[in-house]
């Protein structure tokens, strides 16, 4: 079994393992600097509000009992209740939460939606558990965060790891302490039980959308548009088959195992993803890469959409795409992103081209608490105009004063917190 805490990963500060944290305030003070912003509101944002750690005692199949810990960084929340996913992975520590809960603050603010940021985790290996302990895993946790989390004070969602069932048993376990059904308490639900429509391929989605709309930017039509996908999960596996659909070539899609390679172009939809078919990818393929190659790529757009840190100081030099658009939360660290600028490659940041998970949340969470269900239809209208209003108000800015896409997003997104921050003032 994975150990309870990843103490080892606080301590690595090569270039390689940038810890999430170190990444996000990187970027945060790299972004203030184009902002005349007060210095007291940006020391307050380089650290969160709050962090939860609980210890999780579960016992597991053969009647032992294991002890695992959980965590809930809880970044800022001046803009309204905080919102960010959960992940069950062996390497989650509390300052990666608190890297993501960060983004997940950007996230909200690009959008200009009324949450504030947190991210949430397990340090244990969901593959090594089986379904039984995944529920015990899962329901201790809320039982543990049970005054931290709530509809009006912080929503929970899938990340690396979970799914729809974990957020059933997050909503089942809270819901019977608090002794009523309370769906807003988490989002990415299964529709059954107050999920919303288009919820699961919405971060796929998003970039999808958002790499159009950047390819337009470009004068790049999607038609002439090679596309290679790191990850063949909820985000790539939607990105992908979407910008599919829409006419680019998808050449590359890849898993753990390795990438499947089709110059011609790979029929996305004859293979499955992660979710229908866990790590399948190269069993379908003709011709196969190192899972490492498919970033080094010489296709139009890269699309790394698998976990973080995958484009670093090692292989920045050797990408040969000319756009990235960032599918995973921090795929490219800070040494990574500052060679691509150098040698004139775009990246579009994670906190707007993923943004459509928490988008399609958000309407989750209105969807829940107003007892209504929204068509998919209507889904994927209201998230299209948001992800084109949000990709408006960052491309003004990258316009305007000249700076890389994401620091045209944290402009955007940090302006929006900054000034909530100074209308609320400090208290007491
Ligand atoms: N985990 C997703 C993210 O990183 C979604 C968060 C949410 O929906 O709250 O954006």
């Amino acid at each position: 079994m994975s150990t309870p805490t990843g103490k080892g990963r606080e301590t690595q500060t090569t270039e390689e393992h940038e810890s999430a944290l170190e990444t996000a305030r990187k970027q945060l003070h790299h972004a203030a600097a184009h902002l005349e912003l007060n210095p007291n509101i940006v020391e307050r944002l380089r650290h969160p509000m709050s962090v939860h750690e609980v210890t999780l005692p579960v016992e597991m199949d053969d009647g032992t009992v294991e002890v695992f810990t959980g965590y809930r960084a809880q970044h800022d929340g001046v803009r309204g209740p905080f919102k960010g996913g959960l992940r069950f992975h062996p390497e989650v520590t509390r300052d990666e939460c608190v890297g993501l809960g960060m983004w997940m603050t950007w996230k909200c603010a690009v959008m200009d939606i009324p949450f504030g940021g947190a991210k949430g985790g397990i340090a244990v290996n969901p593959k090594r558990l089986t379904r039984g302990e995944k529920e015990r895993v899962t329901r201790r946790f809320t039982q543990e965060m049970r005054n931290v989390i709530g509809p009006m004070q912080d929503i929970p969602a899938p990340d690396m790891g979970t799914n729809p069932q974990t957020m059933a048993w997050i909503m089942d376990a809270y819901s019977m302490q608090e002794d009523e059904t309370i769906m807003g308490v988490v989002t990415g639900k299964p529709p059954s039980i107050g999920g919303s429509m288009g919820r699961e391929e919405s971060p796929g989605r998003s970039v999808a959308i958002i790499t159009r709309a950047a390819c337009d930017h470009y004068d790049r039509l999607l038609s002439d548009t090679t596309v290679a996908v790191q990850g063949f999960g909820s985000v790539g596996a939607n990105a992908a088959r979407l910008l599919d659909e829409w006419g680019a070539t998808v050449v590359a899609i890849s898993d753990v195992n390795g990438a499947m390679y089709d110059p011609e172009g790979i029929d996305t939809h004859a293979v499955p993803s992660h979710d229908e078919e866990p790590e399948a990818v190269t069993d379908y393929a003709d011709r196969t890469i190192p899972n490492h190659e498919v970033l080094e790529l010489d296709v139009d757009v890269l699309v790394p959409a698998a976990v973080g840190n995958v484009i670093t100081e090692a292989n920045a030099d050797d990408v040969s795409a000319d756009l990235v658009v960032e599918g995973a939360n921090g795929p490219v660290t800070t040494t990574g992103d500052a060679i691509l600028e150098e040698r004139g490659i775009p990246v579009v940041p994670d906190i707007l081209a993923n943004a459509g998970g928490v988008t399609v949340s958000y309407y989750e969470w209105l969807q829940d608490i107003n007892r209504r269900s929204w068509s998919l239809d209507r889904v994927n209208e209201e998230l299209e105009s948001d992800m084109l209003d949000a990709w408006s108000a960052v491309r003004e800015q990258f316009q305007r004063r000249d700076v890389s896409w994401r620091d045209a997003a944290y402009i955007v997104a940090l302006g929006r917190v900054a000034e909530a921050h100074e209308v609320r003032g400090l208290w007491p």
